[in-house]
């Protein structure tokens, strides 16, 4: 990877992505490719800090599309966890409504429609691994920033400073950097995950296991849903959604650090559902809580010259399949627009890069924001729309 050549904006400039998500490891990879001076500030304290979350999957146009122009996609195929593309759906009473499991449908890069899934925590190695020895600087939990002449000085939570000319911020649904580009506040979608990790599904509650069968599990009736999915070396991840009212965690008078209290809750919650799926309550020592946001689609704000955002940070919004494959094409359009020689300054870069990352992510929200309330508290309608939509 050569230096910056010409007269490319970044040339002679220090870049500061802070968040090492998807988001931010896709663009430190892509604008070293192209030969900008690159650091990424992550919070973790180290690579070997666990990724929390299960499986995601990586599409033909967005995260697969960004992976080829990364030149990762041959890594990619080496590390994507075969099979977990396949979807069950089953009913409140274990009952299997739907299973891809032995369609004996090959995987087909080349098929549009072929969503291959990866484990978080195996993309963030392969996206580490791509990048430049040090690139990452770990325990390095940003708390603000100030403008000294044309660039930033960064301060973390660990007493350390950086300097950056430019700073991007790929540091999540919370993000700290959000606030020096827009004061836009996310809103509540109404729907409320509690999520929990099994480490050793196949001895703590065999009959889930088999049940999910190495695929992506929906267990669904009207008004609540499960959802289940298996984790790089044998694990479980699970979802258990339905509609709360805003500040319902806050509100209730449940202690989600209380495995036992959490446990009774989602018993007596799901009290109607087959015991089956109580073992995997049992089977988890430690549930997250997880009201899910959003930003408004049709938040806009004026580029500055020196900040801006990708993924989450930009645009949250309920899970729906596309988070990772967004952030992934914003950091592809954002080192597009940063590397370009046509744009006159950083100020216009950054201008041209935020309209589109807008633009699409409005159409993606809206989409999202529709479907969550579908699969949180599905109706027998919504459920009948979901297979038919599989089975076609
Ligand atoms: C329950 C659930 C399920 C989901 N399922 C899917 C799915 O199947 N497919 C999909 O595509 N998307 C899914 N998403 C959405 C997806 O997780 C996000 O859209 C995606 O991870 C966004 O990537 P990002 O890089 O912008 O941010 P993140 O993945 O959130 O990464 C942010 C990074 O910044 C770091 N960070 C945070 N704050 C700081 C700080 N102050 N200083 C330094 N570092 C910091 C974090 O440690 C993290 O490494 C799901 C989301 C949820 C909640």
């Amino acid at each position: 990877m050569e230096g910056i050549k010409g007269d490319n904006l970044l040339k002679d400039k220090k870049v500061a992505i802070l968040g090492g998500g998807p988001g931010g490891l896709t663009l430190a990879r892509l604008l070293q490719l192209k030969g900008a001076e690159v650091k990424v500030y992550e919070r973790d304290f180290n690579k070997e800090s666990r990724v929390q979350g299960a499986i995601v999957d990586l599409h033909f146009d967005s995260g697969l599309k960004v992976m080829t122009a990364a030149g990762l996609l041959d890594s990619f195929k080496n590390v994507y966890m075969r099979g977990a593309d396949k979807y069950r759906i089953v009913n409140k009473e274990a009952n299997i409504y739907l299973d891809e499991t032995n369609d004996g449908k090959e995987d087909d890069f080349n098929n549009e429609n072929f969503r291959p899934e990866i484990d978080r925590g195996v993309l963030r190695n392969l996206l580490i691994d791509a990048l430049l020895p040090d690139t990452v600087v770990w325990d390095s939990h940003f708390l603000s920033m100030e403008q000294m002449n044309d660039s930033w000085e960064l301060k973390f939570k660990n007493g350390t400073t950086a300097f950056a000319d430019i700073v991007i911020g790929s540091d999540g649904h919370l993000s700290k950097v959000r606030p020096y580009v827009t004061d836009i506040q996310s809103l509540y979608s109404g729907t409320t995950i509690i999520q929990g990790e099994i480490e050793n599904p196949e001895s703590a509650c065999p009959e889930m296991y088999n049940l999910v069968n190495n695929a992506n599990l929906l267990a669904m009736d009207i008004g609540k849903t499960i959802a289940a999915q298996p984790m790089a070396g044998g694990g479980l991840t699970f979802y258990a959604a339905s509609l709360y009212p805003e500040n319902w965690t806050k509100n209730s008078s449940i202690n989600f650090n209380n495995p036992d209290e959490v446990y009774a809750y989602l018993v007596d919650y799901y009290k109607k559902w087959n015991p089956v799926f109580f073992t995997l309550f049992k089977a988890c020592k430690q549930f997250i809580v997880r009201p899910l946001n959003y930003f408004p689609i049709d938040q806009h704000w004026e580029a500055k010259s020196n900040v801006t955002l990708i993924g989450d940070a930009a645009h949250l919004m309920p899970p729906s399949g596309e988070g990772v494959n967004t952030a992934m094409l914003d950091a592809f359009d954002l080192s597009e627009c940063l590397c370009n020689e046509e744009f006159n300054d950083l100020k216009t870069a950054i201008a041209a890069y935020e309209n589109k990352m807008r633009s699409r992510a409005a159409v993606l929200a809206k989409e999202a924001i529709e479907s969550i309330q579908d699969f949180a508290s599905p109706s027998e309608q919504s459920i009948k729309e979901l297979i038919e939509m599989f089975q076609s």
